[in-house]
């Protein structure tokens, strides 16, 4: 019979139902993407099963999503050929919420209301969201090798209905009569073929099969056809082997996920199996953008989840001194839902993060050697926020320093790393010398250079304000300690080419010395012979575990 019987919701669907419906999400852009994605998995399932079982009398010649749209009844439908679903599955899969956890999620969000959007985030409603936007759902679907079609509907407020009908196209469509507009500011026009398109290029490009929508078009004697466009890319770059993707390929990905018109500079991919699967395709750019030192700096890297969008700027997924690199990581086993705060705490994301950290500073260190050229680019455009890593990311502090390289007295067009400075070092020099300040011009140009310069020593001038910091952090390079110049006191005298012995010096100086330090008594802390100078009569100089100058000012800029 064809009757159709109604059914009460599960008392905890019911519940989460209601939530859904008074708008848990600021987003509710996102029920298109549930839809599409489920449509994908029906797709999915459908191929395998037929590989799994050929007797299976199915078509899997014209697998695919469709999209139908009509302004006038305010209907969306979205359908596919998949898998379908018996009315057995129906009931049991969308009457119910059989996910493990419901009755727990549901018990958090009503001790905490403040926070139900988040709690609600982390666990993912899916085909229930389409009721953020419908005020009635039907669903019609068969169950591939079935003959016998069922039908779903509900208005999402206490019960649904569920009736067998004798005939329906294999797979699943999904109808939903939207709600007036007027009644939601935020409530767009799903109607609207821009619409449509917008939303599935930002969610569901590169979901493999296509997504479909039958269009009009104005031909060229001004007559309106109607013709089926694709509406995605299914370009998923990052799910191909690399070998078989051209450098034109990736670079107009990279122009697609960054809106950076020029080419990349390197690729990286990483892909991942085990128990928590996924593939990565990162980017370094070729230039920096001018804000990646400003506060609300936008970090690159989008997350996505079996190929469908979850969320951009994604800090979770790269420390903040790696925010320059763009990119792409898609993950097989998370929620569509997940919220940024799990993220950051999510134990398997946290060691993707490391790996792909590694992965980028080893590509760094790799250009060193296979491609100077490129490295120094780098090194130029980011050098100044990988740095920062040196401080914040102690496991990566080596490496990072490795890769570094800094300006030097040596050549001004050419930055020195710490192993070829080293390499350079002459006979009587045991330290790398260093110098900070606000400029190249600067430094060069103050007192406490000017023995070193004398002496021919080489002086490292690092100008970027984090330098002040990390250098408290590394005080040596594979053995051979850094030295600020203008800190403490530096014998330079070791080689032993003075003429008098530093005590008898001190004696003959003795009363210009303390008559001096009466004099300055308010401004500085010591007076004392210098061995550093050769043409200035004095110099400042920091003790040797007290912050510069420009790291002083850096603090109290930071108002501490
Ligand atoms: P999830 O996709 O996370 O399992 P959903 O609420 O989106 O949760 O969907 C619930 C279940 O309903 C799916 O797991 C699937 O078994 C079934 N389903 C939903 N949409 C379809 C579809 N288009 N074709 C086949 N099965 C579907
Ligand atoms: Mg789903």
């Amino acid at each position: 019979t064809a009757r159709a019987e109604t059914h009460e919701f599960q008392a905890e669907t019911q519940q989460l139902l209601q939530l859904v419906v008074h708008s848990i999400y600021s987003n509710k852009d996102v029920f298109l993407r549930e839809l599409i994605s489920n449509a994908a998995d029906a797709l999915d399932k459908l191929r395998l099963a037929s590989f799994a079982n050929k007797d299976l009398q199915v078509d899997t010649s014209d697998l695919h999503v469709e999209i139908a749209i009509d302004p006038e009844q305010r209907t969306l439908t979205v359908r596919d050929n998949g898998i379908g679903m018996s009315r057995a599955e129906v009931v049991d899969l969308i009457g119910t919420i059989a996910k493990s956890g419901t009755a727990e999620l549901l018990a958090k969000v009503r001790d905490s209301q403040d926070s139900a959007a988040e709690l609600i985030g982390q666990f993912g409603v899916g085909f229930y969201s389409s009721f953020m936007v419908a005020d009635r759902v039907g669903l019609t679907t068969r169950r591939a090798g079935e003959d016998e079609a069922t039908r779903w509907e509900s208005d999402g407020s206490g019960t649904y209905t569920v009736e067998t009908v004798p005939d329906a196209a294999q797979g699943t469509s999904v109808t939903l009569w939207l709600k007036p507009e007027e009644a939601d500011d935020n409530l767009f026009d799903y109607t609207s073929e821009h619409k449509i398109r917008e939303l599935v290029r930002r969610y569901s490009d590169f979901i493999t099969w296509p997504i479909r929508m039958e269009v009009e078009r104005a031909d060229d004697e001004g007559e309106t056809r109607r013709e089926t466009d694709t509406l995605n890319s299914m370009k998923a770059l990052w799910a191909r082997p690399r070998d078989e993707i051209s450098d034109e390929e990736y670079a107009e990905f990279y122009q697609h996920i960054s809106r950076d018109r020029r080419e990349p500079l390197e690729v990286v991919a990483v892909q991942a199996e085990g128990t928590f699967e996924y593939k990565a395709l990162l980017f370094i750019p070729s230039h920096a953008p001018g804000d990646l030192f400003a506060e609300d700096h936008r970090q690159g890297v989008q997350l996505y989840v079996k190929r469908v969008f979850v969320m951009d700027e994604c800090e979770a997924l790269v420390p903040p001194y790696l925010r320059f690199i763009k990119g792409v990581v898609d993950a097989q086993d998370l929620s569509l839902n997940i919220s940024r705060e799990i993220l950051q705490q999510d134990r398997q994301i946290n060691l993707m993060r490391r790996r792909l950290t590694k992965k980028v500073l080893s590509t760094v260190k790799t250009m060193m050697s296979e491609n100077p050229e490129r490295y120094a680019t780098v090194w130029r455009e980011f050098g100044a926020v990988l740095k920062e890593g040196i401080l914040s990311d102690p496991d990566n502090r080596d490496t990072i320093v490795e890769i570094a390289s800094f300006a030097s007295t040596r050549d001004p067009e050419k930055p020195t790393t710490l192993r070829e400075y080293v390499e350079r070092m002459g006979e009587g020099q045991r330290d790398i010398y260093y110098m900070t300040g606000a400029s190249r011009s600067v430094i060069e140009s103050s007192p406490h250079i000017e023995a070193f310069r004398a002496k021919g020593y080489e002086v490292l001038l690092l100008t970027d304000p984090v330098d002040e910091v990390w250098v408290d952090v590394v005080p040596e390079f594979d053995g051979t300690p850094l030295r600020s110049i203008a800190k403490g006191e530096l014998d330079l005298d070791a080689d032993g080419d003075e003429d008098a012995e530093p005590e008898q010096r001190h004696e003959e100086f003795a009363e210009l010395l303390s008559w001096m330090s009466d004099l300055l008594a308010d401004q500085v802390k010591e007076v004392r012979l210098s061995s550093r100078l050769t043409t200035s009569p004095a110099c400042l100089v920091s003790g040797a575990h007290e912050m510069t100058p420009t790291m002083e000012k850096l603090y109290r800029a930071m108002g501490q």
